[in-house]
């Protein structure tokens, strides 16, 4: 089945290191909300055969929207697309924006999964990524969740600050295992380009955390969420049994999904097509009946190929027969010898139907894949 993601670009402030597309002028919000509907029922047409089962709103801060906005843009993707009844439905969340009487609300709406950015339980690393809320926010967002009955929920987690120390990222873990959430994704801070916080690294104000550090800190990750009970899926991805995230997984195993927004991205048939970056020509493009993508390509058999295999090794491995059905090739004879280089070092383990990394090997993944693959 495929998905469909969803692009809100508004937040309050915007964080040093954040590379999304994401506004703090809110003034379009209006034209923006009847835009996206536009969006949506513009491609329906064409995607009236597929079944959808997960409707993924990320941003930007989604939480921001209120119950009405998120009713009516529900109500136009419920009658305009397939979505199985029991579809996974997810917001992306700014703790700071979730208090209980507003999870209540939500609570009436098809949303059945939270991801909160929450990224330090730490309030002077937070107050460094620009956060905000406070840790005690956090916690009390996250509990308000739960308390709310919603049982699927996400932390976001970011280490390799400069300066943090693996005591204060260990602390970190404990505090979300503490929570006892159903999924936690824990990410590498990137010094994206473009972002304040490359500046400011390019102004000697930051510097990236010593490599030996952060990879001492991947390490404990993947060990002490796996001791918690929480099953790696992915390079940054820890679950517990059943709570994988629907969404992110059609991203890794190239099933199709429709996105709608700025910046959002498609992957339908063999197009992927990105919109265009800017809210005022997103809604002027959608409002005068034209794609609002700035970017199209046809994915062709060797591209779809090297992803099909970048992507499983990232994440759950790739299935033999699956690549088979995909491009007509035994996996298995094509590529023999990286197969047995990854097993023999203790990068990979494999049965009859799939190969799938180990730790060891998630921790060199891209070497891995770039080297033999
Ligand atoms: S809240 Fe998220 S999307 Fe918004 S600026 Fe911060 S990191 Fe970016």
């Amino acid at each position: 089945m495929a998905g469909i993601y969803l692009h809100i670009p508004f937040c309050d402030t915007k964080c040093i290191y954040c590379d999304f597309y994401s506004i703090t002028n809110h003034t379009k919000k209006t034209e923006f909300l009847a835009a996206i509907k536009k969006e949506i029922i513009h491609y329906s047409t064409k995607l009236s055969d597929r079944k959808f089962d997960s409707v993924f709103f990320g941003g930007g801060t989604p939480s921001l929207l209120n119950y009405n906005e998120f009713d009516e843009i529900f109500k136009v993707l419920y009658d305009n697309y397939d979505i199985s009844p029991g579809a996974e439905i997810t917001i992306e969340s700014n703790p700071g924006t979730l208090n209980i009487d507003k999870l209540r609300e939500f609570k009436n709406l098809p949303i059945n999964r939270i991801s909160f950015g929450v990224q330090s339980f730490i309030d002077e690393e937070l107050q460094f990524l620009t956060r905000i809320h406070s840790a005690k926010q956090a916690k009390e967002s996250i509990l308000a969740a739960k308390e709310t009955g919603f049982d699927n929920v996400n932390l976001d987690m970011i280490f390799a600050l400069p300066n943090q120390t693996l005591d204060s990222w260990k602390y970190n873990l404990e505090e979300a295992v503490k929570l006892d959430t159903k999924h936690i994704s824990a990410y590498s801070l990137i010094f994206e380009k473009g972002t304040m916080l490359y500046s400011m690294r390019d102004k000697g104000q930051v510097q990236n955390a010593d490599i030996e550090l952060e990879q001492e800190m991947y390490e404990y990750t993947m060990q002490y969420l796996s001791d918690s009970g929480y099953r790696q899926y992915e390079i940054s991805n820890y679950a517990k049994p059943g709570y994988e995230c629907r969404h992110n997984l059609k991203y890794w195993t190239l099933e199709e999904y429709i996105a709608f927004g700025p910046s959002a991205s498609s992957y339908i048939g063999n197009n992927r097509w990105t919109n265009i970056k800017n809210i005022g020509r997103y809604i002027d493009l959608v409002e005068s009946g034209k794609p609002a993508y700035d970017f199209i390509e046809t994915i062709d058999n060797e591209t779809s190929i090297t992803e099909h295999i970048m992507l499983g090794l990232r994440s759950i491995g790739v299935n033999f027969s699956d690549f088979r059905n995909r491009h007509n090739i035994d996996f298995e004879s094509a590529y023999k010898s990286p197969i047995n280089t990854l097993i023999t070092n203790g990068y990979a383990v494999k049965d009859e139907n799939s190969i799938s990394l180990t730790r060891k090997g998630y921790a060199m993944c891209d070497e891995i894949v770039a080297t033999l693959f």
